[in-house]
């Protein structure tokens, strides 16, 4: 035994994570009781047209109200939910939450879709695409209003047998999204042959497109790459005015970012605008004058 204040350094980092597995152990082991008791809560961003910012969508986005910890975001506890089944309940909850309350929207008038994302374990999960079917006949909704989001890293460890799952979905009707595009290791080609309806470009390009002409021009790559496979384009994490002009000019055809909203409970989405406003769409190349 070392002597109190002469422990190797060694020890006291090992000591220190201990703690955080412990931690996190105590989480995992929670989380199927705390599904089941009620406490997830899914909180959306909105996504907006580039040209108009019309709200056209929102991404569902998993909290945890923890009765001692307080609110917890997804970095928390989806990794640890992922290294058992407990994913799977959680997805089925968030997506029977999102899309309820995607209908609950559309009854009141907002044109609008629902973003819900899935893990790699999911992705091969064989009830998924009996889920989603389920969920989306149970609200009679028309399913092209659901979009699941998927990252590069979860098609990495069977592609083939990602993409005869993602075509199941988009036999089902559902849009498939290809989220944080650029950050992982798939080739472009994955892009054909997958057939996904949307990319959404990961936020550290898009961060960077105002100001470094490396990351605008590899922005610009995608969306063109996109477009011609006709393909729809997402800026994820656009933060200011600049960053949504800078990337609606480099072509992308939907934004999503802190700037237009942060992610926020589903009562609070529509809150500024409460009854749909029919929008004025202007010539794309004209100024607005005002009338002589
Ligand atoms: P994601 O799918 O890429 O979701 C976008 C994340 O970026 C969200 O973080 C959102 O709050 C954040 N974000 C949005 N706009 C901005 C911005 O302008 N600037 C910055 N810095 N960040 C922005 P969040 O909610 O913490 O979610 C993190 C990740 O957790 C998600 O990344 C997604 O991969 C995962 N996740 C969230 N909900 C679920 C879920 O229900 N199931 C699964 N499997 N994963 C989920
Ligand atoms: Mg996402
Ligand atoms: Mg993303
Ligand atoms: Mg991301």
């Amino acid at each position: 035994h070392a002597r109190a204040g002469t422990a190797p350094r060694r020890v006291a980092v090992a000591e220190g994570t201990a703690a955080v597995d412990l931690d996190a152990l105590a989480l995992h082991t929670e989380l199927p009781a705390a599904i089941a008791d009620g406490q997830l809560r899914v909180h959306y961003q909105p996504l907006v047209t580039a040209g108009t910012h019309r709200v056209v969508g929102v991404e569902a986005l998993v909290r945890w109200q923890h009765p001692e910890r307080g609110l917890l975001g997804p970095g928390a506890f989806v990794p640890l939910a992922e290294r058992s089944q407990a994913i799977v309940a959680l997805t089925r909850w968030v997506l029977r939450e999102a899309v309820a309350q995607c209908a609950a929207w559309r009854a009141d008038g907002h044109d609008v879709g629902v973003s819900v994302n899935l893990s790699a374990a999911v992705v091969g999960e064989p009830t998924l695409v009996g889920t989603v079917r389920d969920v989306l006949a149970a609200h009679r909704l028309d399913p092209g209003v659901l979009t699941l989001e998927v990252t590069e890293s979860a098609l990495l460890a069977d592609p083939a047998g990602a993409a005869a799952v993602l075509a199941a979905l988009r036999a089902a009707g559902a849009r498939v999204s290809l989220d944080d595009f650029g950050t992982g290791y798939t080739s472009l080609t994955m892009l054909r042959q997958l057939e996904v309806d949307e990319l959404k470009i990961d936020r550290t390009f898009v961060a960077a497109a105002p100001q470094a002409p490396a990351d605008a021009a590899i922005v610009r790559a995608l969306v063109d790459l996109a477009h011609r496979l006709s393909v729809e384009v997402v800026a994820e994490g656009v933060e200011d005015a600049r960053t949504a002009e800078v990337v609606r000019g480099l072509g992308a055809d939907v934004l999503q970012g802190f700037h237009f909203s942060r992610p926020v409970p589903a009562a609070d989405v529509f809150a500024a605008a409460p009854a749909p406003v029919r929008e004025v769409v202007l010539p794309a190349d004209e100024p607005v004058r005002a009338p002589r």
